[in-house]
């Protein structure tokens, strides 16, 4: 068994390996040597962004708030701000918030101010239990803790892979409060009945996007179903995006009383020239192609939501003498590194992808991002046009909408808090597809060809977006008008759903 954890550790990125024999020579202690050491430049306090109330109106513990004030925090950040008011209550919440939030205040107070409260009515804590992706972050996680906890008199156990069990086995052995651990070697220690997470009363994923991109999933299943129900701890989870995946997480084994986001700096895509284009998609195919014509482009990604697309998509590109390759799912790791690598060195400078093989793979300065499929979730939409206009370069997108998938376009705005700039192509700006041998008309190959008509019944993605759309239309670029579908709330309440019902988590 070892062994065979110790060959598929080879194959894995450094930050993900699990533990194995060669974890087990290596001497690395547990913790950092120095946990008190000089806070690094990066860890300083930020005052620019703690603008909120000030931490001693909130309702703490003398020495969290000791802690605090030594840590140089004087006042809230906005996702501290808004969260703290919830977790100090005992509520779970799902908040979208990135490294350099101060997200992690958030949880290491919640979880300073839990057991204190629970010191002071003579109760047990039991654990709090972090988890992480990687060594580095757990390591940074913890660090903080000391800081800010350094009255506190909490006692840490660091749960890492790649380095010895000695020190950590101990640690848990010595009954740690708080534990911060990445999947991989918790599970290994669980296995060993060395830790019980029946003991957890507050459960924290830290950058939990990231842990699903690192493929961490059936990890975070095992520890969760083995958690006590979610009705009897608490529960937060920190993610740089709510995106459907994470919060299926959430619905499934946490309760969450809010689901909290913050100011947004990756929204402000300024330099992303956006627009969109309704289209039935019966025509779809033939105005990517006219764009392909008209547009000025270097390098263009093109997103699908289906493999199935992706992989038409390219071939219709091929059979118009377009240098093209798709990237899915089913594509394997090599194969995939090397596809990127012909389109990112120029040599192929189209690539057609789905979200889920582009994830986690660096594809950006990109000149156009065509978004193919408007993506059904909203955050998605965030990523695909993030992967143009880096380092100060323009960039743009291009969003196809058809009957088929324009009511995703309301809640992409609702979070983006703009309108698109709705474009409507011209008639010449639909080119035949050659690689259908000319069969869809008489016109001339690679001319532009004339729009046709919808067939009879149809719905071209104007009539679907109704009749403010077609005075949109008349108004050409003006942003569009069309009434905006409500996006299903997600929030949920203390009670369990169906789906925690069913979950028995
Ligand atoms: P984090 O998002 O938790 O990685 O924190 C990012 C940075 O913000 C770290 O350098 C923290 O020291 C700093 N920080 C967090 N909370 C505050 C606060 N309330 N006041 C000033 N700086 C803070």
């Amino acid at each position: 068994m070892k062994f065979i954890q110790f060959l598929l550790n080879l194959f894995r990125p450094q930050e993900q390996r699990v533990d194995g024999p060669a974890a087990l020579e290596q001497p690395t202690a547990a913790v950092p040597e120095e946990p008190t050491a000089a806070v690094p430049e990066e860890r300083k306090p930020r005052v620019e962004i703690a603008t909120g109330r000030a931490f001693r109106d909130l309702p703490l513990h003398p020495e969290v708030l000791r802690g605090i004030e030594a840590t140089g925090f004087e006042r809230c950040t906005e996702v501290q701000d808004k969260a703290l008011p919830i977790t100090l209550d005992g509520q779970g919440i799902a908040a979208q918030a990135q490294t350099g939030s101060g997200k992690t205040a958030v949880f290491l107070i919640s979880i300073f101010e839990k057991a204190l409260r629970a010191r002071d009515r003579g109760e047990s804590f039991g654990k709090a239990l972090i988890l992480a992706p990687t060594r580095e972050l757990a390591l940074q996680i913890y660090r903080d803790a000391e800081a800010l906890g350094r009255d506190c008199g909490l006692r840490y156990a660091v749960i890492l892979g790649g380095v010895a069990y000695e020190q950590q086995i101990e640690a848990l052995k010595a009954d740690a409060d708080v534990v911060i651990a990445t999947p991989g070697r918790l599970i290994d220690l669980m296995k060993q009945q060395l830790f019980d997470p029946r003991q957890v009363t507050i459960l924290v994923v830290d950058e939990a996007d990231r842990m699903l991109d690192m493929g961490f999933i059936r990890d975070l299943r095992y520890i969760f179903r083995r958690l006590r129900h979610y009705d009897q701890r608490q529960s937060l989870l920190f993610s740089a995006t709510l995106s459907a995946r994470v919060l299926e997480l959430t619905y499934e084994y946490m309760n969450i009383s809010e689901e909290i986001s913050v100011n947004r700096k990756d929204l402000l895509v300024e330099t992303v020239e956006q627009c969109v284009h309704h289209v039935g998609a019966n025509e779809k195919l033939r105005l990517l192609l006219g764009l392909l014509h008209r547009e000025s482009w270097e390098r263009v990604l093109i997103f699908t939501n289906t493999k199935a697309e992706a992989m038409r998509v390219a071939q219709v590109l091929a059979g118009n003498d377009y240098s093209s390759n798709a990237i899915t799912g089913d594509l394997p790791q090599k194969q995939r590194i090397s596809t990127l690598s012909r389109f990112m060195s120029g040599q192929v400078p189209i690539l057609v992808a789905t979200d889920v093989a582009s994830r986690g793979l660096h594809v950006d300065d990109v000149s156009h991002v065509i978004n193919y499929d408007v993506p059904q979730d909203r955050e998605e939409y965030v990523h695909r046009i993030g992967r143009t206009a880096r380092a100060g370069k323009t960039g743009k997108a291009i969003t196809l909408a058809t009957e088929r998938d324009v009511h995703n376009l309301a809640p992409i705005e609702e979070l983006l808090g703009l309108k698109i700039p709705v474009v409507w192509p011209e008639e010449d700006w639909f080119m035949t597809d050659r690689s259908r041998g000319g069969r869809q008309g008489t016109e001339r190959p690679g001319v532009p060809q004339r729009r046709r008509r919808p067939p009879t019944g149809g719905r071209t993605a104007e009539a679907a977006a109704g009749p403010k759309a077609a005075e949109a239309k008349s108004a050409r670029a003006k942003p569009r008008a069309e009434g905006r579908g409500r996006r299903p709330s997600r929030r949920r309440g203390r009670g369990a759903g169906p789906r925690q019902a069913e979950s028995g988590s």
